[in-house]
């Protein structure tokens, strides 16, 4: 029997790894503390975000957090008493809002973006799960055009990767998408995007086609990783002890403590985010988009009407803040004045976010020990073509994408 490979964690990065690794014909446990899909990969937005290629760190940005700040309706938010353990993140995540930075973020975040669409459909392909990615086109829904037109940076950089929009403007909005109300009088619209319509199912029937398929998935809290000789030898939960010959940490933002305990130093924060899904709604989008306005997306989903977003700065380990829930709430009344709905349910999760908005991908020092995660706003678009990288990597194949600027060692 061969050793195999062990992916700790199982939320999209995770099983994505999991199964490239099955069809390279390797061996693979994935092991989760939870259930597969109820982590970051569980509650997002659905988005296969190609466009989100800009980062949060464009060079407006510290106008832009200030204005957000002192705003009633602004998406951004803070616990203050989280910031003195923040800092050192936070100045090199806005020591990034430059052009030249965000120039070289694009270009990090555009070979793992740009076939999001395709590279979900090859994950799915040969499986049953094909009805849960949706090929849509996308829009920023803006309240008026020249709020577009201030937007001009953003769009520059989106039409560098060959994303031009379409204006819609008027009435031709309402036509468009009956249920925006009069408060979005602009759409910039992408076409060839897609969405996911149930991302949480879509991880957890995954993961149940890897084990149908001969993986095996086991659920338990990983603790450390064991080195010999300047190898990974094996995997330790509280009770056990698993022997591989590979260790993928695809842990979200909890991949920090394994970090810690492997001594490799690096530099990984939480933005929080935030969904309301209303349940039974009246209506729905024809396609998803995003409320320029309060920055959340709006995506049409199996089980309702799903609005994303907000950012809040503080720890993962402390409960759910009242705020961004409320303002995704008015936000989403004041987009959608006519929607009728039966219910709320209100989640919370965790992006996890490199200060150069970068994801580590790759291994450790020869170690044996690979990274798949920090991929902040864009995991769930990301996550297929990551696992696809490095199921390759462990296979001895030459990746067709540069690796250097995702090295997991650049923060030593
Ligand atoms: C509000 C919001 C909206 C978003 N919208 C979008 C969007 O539209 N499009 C997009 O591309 N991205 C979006 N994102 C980002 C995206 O959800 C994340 O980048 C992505 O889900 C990260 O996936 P992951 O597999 O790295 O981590 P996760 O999904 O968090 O999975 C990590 C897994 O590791 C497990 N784990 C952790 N520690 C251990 C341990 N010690 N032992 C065993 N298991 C462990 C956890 O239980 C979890 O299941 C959004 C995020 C939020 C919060």
């Amino acid at each position: 029997m061969s050793t195999p490979i062990i992916v700790i964690g199982a939320g999209i990065c995770g099983v994505s790894t999991a199964i490239w690794l099955q069809r390279c014909g390797r061996k693979v446990l994935l092991i989760d503390k939870g259930a597969p899909g109820m982590g970051a990969s569980y509650g997002n937005a659905g988005l296969l975000a190609h466009w989100a290629v800009d980062p949060v760190t464009s060079p407006g940005l510290w106008k832009e957090a200030a204005k957000y700040l002192l705003h009633p309706n602004g998406p951004l938010f803070i616990k203050w008493s989280h910031v003195p353990r923040l800092l050192p993140w936070l100045v090199r995540f806005m020591a990034n809002a430059t052009d030249a930075d965000t120039q070289r973020i694009v270009q990090n975040l555009d070979p793992l973006l740009y076939d999001t669409v395709a590279q979900h459909k090859a994950l799915v392909a040969d499986t049953n799960l094909a009805r849960w990615v949706a090929d849509s086109k996308f829009s920023y829904a803006y309240p008026t055009t020249d709020a577009f037109k201030a937007d001009a940076y953003s769009w520059k950089i989106k039409e560098s990767v060959g994303l031009v929009p379409t204006l819609i403007s008027g009435r031709e909005v309402q036509e468009a998408e009956p249920i925006l109300g009069s408060s979005v009088q602009c759409l910039a619209v992408l076409e060839g995007q897609g969405h996911i319509t149930d991302p949480g199912q879509y991880v957890a029937q995954l993961c149940k086609y890897f084990t149908d398929h001969g993986g095996k998935f086991i659920q338990a809290e990983v603790l450390d990783i064991t080195m010999k000789n300047g190898r990974v030898s094996s995997v330790e939960t509280i009770d056990q002890t698993f022997e591989c010959s590979h260790a993928v940490i695809t842990a979200g933002i909890w991949s920090k403590d394994l970090m810690n305990k492997l001594g490799v130093s690096i530099s990984l924060e939480t933005e929080r985010g935030y969904h309301i899904l209303f349940e039974n709604p009246s209506e729905l989008p024809r396609n998803p988009m995003v409320i320029t306005s309060g920055r959340f997306g709006v995506t049409p989903m199996e089980m309702g009407l799903r609005c994303a977003g907000t950012v809040e700065l503080a720890d993962h380990h402390a409960g759910p803040s009242k705020g961004p829930i409320k303002l995704l709430k008015r936000q989403a009344m004041a987009a959608f004045p006519n929607l009728q709905y039966t219910g709320i349910q209100e989640w919370m999760g965790f992006r996890p976010t490199p200060p150069d908005s970068t994801p580590l991908i790759g291994e450790i020092d020869s170690t044996g020990i690979y990274t798949a995660f920090g991929h902040q706003h864009i995991g769930l678009t990301a996550g297929p073509k990551t696992g696809r990288l490095i199921a390759q990597l462990i296979d001895g194949q030459t990746p067709n994408v540069n690796m250097a600027p995702y090295s997991p060692e650049r923060f030593a």
